[in-house]
């Protein structure tokens, strides 16, 4: 644990250069690793501008390549694609997606414009909720700046931003264009192969195995597993160096990621953020999500209203684990995690569903 906050800290200290060196790029570029030969993965070590692509995988193997998560816009669907291309001259034959949120299931339009054969894979609920008539995925794009995009307005004008924050708010508004750009023309892709628990892929002389392990951080969220080559890619599961907790099923995801520490890997790449060497995070992670999901609970069994629950929070101990005490990781601490997290689990404590169905594609 000691470590893992150590480690945080070094991160928050080098997230002012990180984006630094970020505003050279666009917010959709990816940082590419090799993981083992033929594997790959791309992610945003720390992913925090707009809009929230996701990490990606992609497997060589003799007969075709495997790609987890296209990545989450159609330009970044097509960075993936030219990575691939500058890799092999092997088809994509299987696009598996993490869950339904846009920043895993889009993009994978460009991948199958190249490769109309590739199989889309997802486990049940996640091809639901693609496929949903409430999926707002190409309405997104007609919305005008958005609500945070106001605040940061706000916030630089006002001059009360740290130096951290203000580069941060700088980076987002300055891709504003760019971000409604991609939103606007992202379309959903629906799945062509379903499965509810476990499926085995094989690419010739690589195996993957994607695998539902119960509902965690969604009702479908799916892994993938190279089990020769120790590596795993979890989706939202697990995201840092700030989690994600919107519409998540604390109790489950918990359990998830116990099941999740018992697979052999030295390579795990997170649904969001920087390529891990071990568990330490999960572990924080099941501490996190352990301590929302008790709290709430006990406010209520006192019978007290979301926004008391909300108040009475004390997550004083807990937040600097995760941002080191910097501030901007503080908004992204308090807005993907804290503050959804409480909702979803004051949903559960009081017998509803914290992720509707007709919630997906928003
Ligand atoms: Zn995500």
């Amino acid at each position: 644990m000691r470590r893992f906050f150590h480690a945080c800290l070094i991160a928050a200290s080098s997230l002012l250069s990180l984006l630094a060196a970020a505003r050279a790029a666009d917010p959709l570029e990816l940082e590419w690793a090799k993981l083992a030969d033929g594997v790959w993965a791309g992610v945003r070590p720390v992913s925090l501008s707009a809009p929230p692509t996701s990490s990606t995988l992609i497997v060589i193997g003799d007969t075709g390549v495997f790609v987890f998560d296209p990545a989450g816009t159609p330009l970044a669907g097509e960075r993936v694609l030219a990575k691939i291309r500058s890799l092999t001259e092997r088809p994509v034959t299987h696009i598996a997606i993490s869950n339904w949120r846009g920043a895993h299931s889009r993009g994978a339009d460009k991948i199958v414009e190249a490769f109309p054969d590739a199989q889309i894979i997802a486990h049940e609920f996640t091809a639901r909720a693609i496929e949903n008539a409430e999926n707002t995925f190409a309405q997104r794009g007609d919305k005008p700046k958005t609500a945070s995009n106001n605040r940061f307005e706000k916030a630089l004008a006002g001059g009360e931003a740290a130096a951290t924050t203000r580069a941060y708010f700088e980076e987002e508004l300055a891709h504003r264009d760019l971000v409604e750009r991609e939103i606007g023309a992202s379309r959903p892709v629906e799945p062509t192969r379903i499965f509810s628990d476990a499926l085995s892929i094989d690419v010739g002389g690589r195996k993957i195995e994607l695998r539902h392990m119960g509902p965690g951080k969604s009702h479908g969220d799916i892994i993938a597993y190279l089990p020769k080559e120790r590596i795993l890619a979890t989706g939202d599961i697990v995201v840092s160096p700030t989690p994600f907790g919107a519409n998540c099923h604390p109790k489950g995801w918990v359990r998830v990621l116990e099941q999740l520490k018992t697979l052999p890997a030295d390579k795990i790449v997170p649904g969001h953020g920087a390529i891990m060497t071990d568990t330490d995070y999960f572990d924080l992670l099941i501490g996190a999500i352990n301590f929302a999901s008790d709290e709430v609970a006990r406010a209520v069994r006192k019978g007290m209203s979301l926004e008391e629950t909300k108040e009475a929070m004390d997550w004083s101990e807990m937040e600097p684990r995760f941002t080191g005490g910097d501030p901007l990781l503080a908004i992204a601490f308090n807005d993907r995690f804290k503050t959804p997290i409480v909702e979803a689990a004051y949903k559960i404590a009081n017998g509803e569903d914290s992720e509707p169905l007709e919630l997906a594609g928003r």
